[in-house]
């Protein structure tokens, strides 16, 4: 008897490996959106809308700045008067400070003593910073030649003007859009509702922190870390969670969970038993309840993944593998569920940097290694590996700060190649 080889994941040449573009965009060609349904939308204090998805445009009803103020602290003059050369001297003719105004006009050689956010007095147009002022007495100060007329002076609407849409339908609100939706004076706005995501890990191996934390493990068994990498990344984006815990490697149990998780959530993701073994099924029970389709994707860490519908709910079955859980959500799970919620796509920030350790690579996949980058004495991004790059080795994803992402058609990279990296924090 000879043995056939069947394709498997250690064969980056099988056919039926789909490209990870062509997995993201059958993912994004099906997905619903809480956007296009109003009865899925909640008005909400600025303060409770953090994180997420506007669901109207905001049109500013005032410019900002409301009136024309200064940038500095100093002296506003009129910039036409200004000495083209040599000194001048100035009457000071009172104070304008930020919140009381000065009141009263000013003639060709007044000055009005000015702070920062006070508004200018009629007659100015023109701040000179103090440091560039002689104080001769508290009524008398000397101006030179050295301030540009107009300068240091923040124009009313120079920031946002009465009338313009200032915010987009679909925009994710950070702290910059809370902080200029405040800046307009509005204090509540529509945004999509939470979305529900509920997840459950599989494996008889498992052992639950809930009931072993700090207890031995017997032989055959492990912590579900799984559970807590996605209760990181799913609390990250602002989604209510559901926690469903550990289903063991059986037809009851898992069909069960589904169903409970179906019933109540927007999207279902598990972790394990989408592979082609005995003991995986999730893949079996999947196939009697939901409309899901199993990719092997031509990526590396995480080949299996399963993707689809419990009835309503959309469906992701990631890999038990702890690191190709981790990338498998960040590369298909998280922009899938931000588009979701309504926000609208926003392509992951990478940037080119020249690798310094040699990594291993066969044709075939996109591999998303783990790497450390950096800025070195010249300026250059440069990245080092960060060792070894099993699947199961989550260590090697809290030491990285970056995804080394090789495409498909490249091999090895020997040191000083450029290569792309994904960021792990943006900073906003
Ligand atoms: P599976 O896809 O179920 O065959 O799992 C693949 C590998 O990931 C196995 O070595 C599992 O023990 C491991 N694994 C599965 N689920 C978890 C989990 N929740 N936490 C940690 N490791 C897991
Ligand atoms: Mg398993």
């Amino acid at each position: 008897m000879t043995i056939e080889k069947q394709p498997s994941c250690e064969d980056p040449s099988d056919p039926d490996l789909l490209p990870v573009a062509e997995a993201l965009a059958r993912i994004e060609g099906v997905l619903p959106s809480l956007l296009d349904d109003v009865n899925q939308h909640e008005v909400l204090a600025l303060q409770r809308c953090l994180g997420r998805v506007l669901a109207e445009d905001i049109t500013s009803p005032i410019d900002v700045p409301s009136y024309t103020n200064s940038a500095m602290d100093g002296y506003a003059v009129a910039g036409a008067n200004l000495p083209s050369s040599g000194e001048k001297d100035y009457q000071v003719i009172g104070t304008a400070w930020a919140g009381r105004p000065f009141n009263g006009g000013t003639s060709e050689s007044e000055a009005v003593r000015i702070m920062t956010g006070a508004m200018m007095p009629d007659g100015t147009d023109t701040v000179v910073i103090q440091e560039h002022v002689a104080v001769v007495s508290e009524t008398q100060v000397l101006i030179g030649s050295d301030t540009v007329a107009g300068k240091n002076v923040r124009q009313a609407g120079e920031d946002v003007q009465a009338g313009q849409v200032v915010l987009h339908k679909g925009e994710w609100l950070g702290p910059a859009q809370l902080g200029q939706l405040a800046s307009l004076g509005v204090d509540r706005v529509a945004v999509t509702r939470q979305l529900k995501v509920a997840y459950f890990t599989t494996g008889d191996e498992l052992k639950s922190l809930d009931q072993h934390a700090g207890k031995t493990l017997g032989p055959g068994e492990l912590f579900d870390s799984n559970r807590y990498t996605l209760f990181g990344m799913l609390s990250r984006l602002g989604v209510e969670i559901q926690d469903l815990g550990i289903v063991r490697d059986n037809p009851e149990d898992t069909r069960e969970a589904f169903k409970k998780a179906a019933a109540s959530a927007d999207v279902v993701i598990t972790s394990g038993g989408v592979s082609a073994g005995e003991a995986d099924y999730v893949t079996r029970i999947i196939h009697e309840i939901g409309d899901v389709a199993f990719w092997k994707l031509a990526m590396r860490p995480g080949r299996p993944l399963a993707f689809g519908k419990i009835g309503d709910a959309v469906f992701f079955g990631l890999p038990g593998n702890p690191v190709a859980v981790m990338v498998t959500f960040y590369e298909f799970v998280q922009p899938a569920l931000r588009s979701m919620m309504g926000a609208s796509l926003v392509q992951a920030t990478t940037l080119t940097a020249q690798c310094q350790s040699p990594l291993r690579k066969s044709p075939g996949r996109t591999e998303y290694q783990r790497g450390i980058m950096e800025i070195d004495s010249s300026g250059q991004v440069i990245v080092n590996t960060t060792g070894k790059q099993g699947a199961g080795r989550l260590s090697s994803m809290c030491v990285a700060n970056c995804m080394i992402v090789l495409p498909p058609g490249q091999d090895s990279i020997e040191p000083g190649e450029m290569v792309e990296v994904q960021p792990f924090f943006g900073l906003v």
